[in-house]
């Protein structure tokens, strides 16, 4: 690893000007969890770290009239912990507890984790099922997009290299919407997705009204199984039947590959098995009020 200048900005606007000053040869730090591994393997490593950790703007979890607001640094374990996810958006709990182990969800930030972008993340399909939105600063101001036009490939986001993730908004309408995680791996902890799976419902008198599916670790990055969401929208809530069907469609909108974890026969598998489950676990959500 080559040295490099440590600064720590305390406010948002400094943390811009300093990184916009020493692009392109500087990295912003959140918890450190994914890039101080890349920098270990890196011989060329950027020559100025902005640790984004004393920034207030990228801090915190709350409620405002649009929706429920979370900081880009808020740790995994914030997350796992916090009072108004728990009552508003329970599965980003179910995604969280899955990371890494305890002190990988101590350090890592949901906002670290939604950069890096790899394609098992798993705040991913949680946010996307929740329709989240982000929102990004830079020189020009702040911009907001869907989460899923942030994500844009393997490790690739909408992020300008000017600028910083500012914080994840789960809309007002879909706070306490009915939803579920699930995550395959190898093992139960330490383990990276084979497949991870989100769903989330709205009930109105008995019939599905709308549903989000969103899977990782099956594409180049998050994708939503449009066609499934088309086929178990409008069904009686106990059609489990459709939920089967929706399951296979789920197959069909992905695209996972043969790699040394597991084979993509495997993987397609695990999706018909999560995405069933999924609807099934935020319908029961939703039924039991
Ligand atoms: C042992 C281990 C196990 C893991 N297990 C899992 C797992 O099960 N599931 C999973 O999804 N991930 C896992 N990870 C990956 C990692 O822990 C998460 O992705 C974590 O959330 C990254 O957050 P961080 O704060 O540590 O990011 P950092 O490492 O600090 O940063 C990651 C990248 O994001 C950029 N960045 C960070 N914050 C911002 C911001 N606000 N604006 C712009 N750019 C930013 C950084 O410049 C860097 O490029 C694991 C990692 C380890 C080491």
């Amino acid at each position: 690893m080559r040295s490099f200048e440590y600064i720590t900005p305390a406010s948002l606007d400094a943390a811009l000007e300093v990184s916009t000053r020493n692009a392109p040869h500087v990295k912003l730090l959140a918890g450190g969890t994914d890039l101080l591994v890349e920098l270990k393997h890196t011989a060329n490593g950027p020559k100025v770290l902005v640790d984004l950790g004393r920034v207030p703007e990228l801090k915190g979890i709350e409620e405002t009239s649009a929706g429920l607001r979370i900081g880009a640094m808020v740790t995994h374990t914030e997350i796992m912990e916090s009072r108004l996810i728990a009552q508003h958006a329970p599965a980003m709990i179910a995604a969280a507890v899955t990371i890494g182990a305890v002190q990988t969800r101590n350090m890592g930030t949901i906002g670290g984790n939604l950069v890096t972008c790899v394609p098992s993340l798993d705040s991913g399909p949680v946010l996307v099922a929740l329709d989240a939105l982000v929102t990004v600063a830079g020189a020009k101001g702040k911009r907001q997009m869907p989460i899923t036009e942030f994500f844009v490939g393997p490790r690739k986001t909408a992020l300008s290299p000017d600028e910083i993730l500012v914080d994840i908004l789960i809309p007002a309408v879909m706070l306490g919407r009915p939803a579920s995680f699930r995550k395959f791996g190898l093992r139960k902890g330490q383990a990276l997705a084979l497949v991870n799976a989100a769903a989330s419902v709205a009930v109105e008198d008995g019939r599905i009204a709308d549903t989000r599916i969103a899977l990782g670790a099956v594409s180049p990055t998050v994708i939503r199984a449009l066609q499934a969401e088309a086929i178990v929208t409008g069904k009686n809530v106990g059609d489990t039947a459709a939920l089967r069907e929706a399951a296979e469609m789920a197959v069909t909108e992905a695209r996972p590959i043969d790699d040394f974890r597991a084979s993509a026969a495997y993987r397609r598998e695990l999706i018909a098995v999560g995405t069933f489950r999924v609807l099934e676990e935020a319908l029961a959500g939703a039924t039991a009020g």
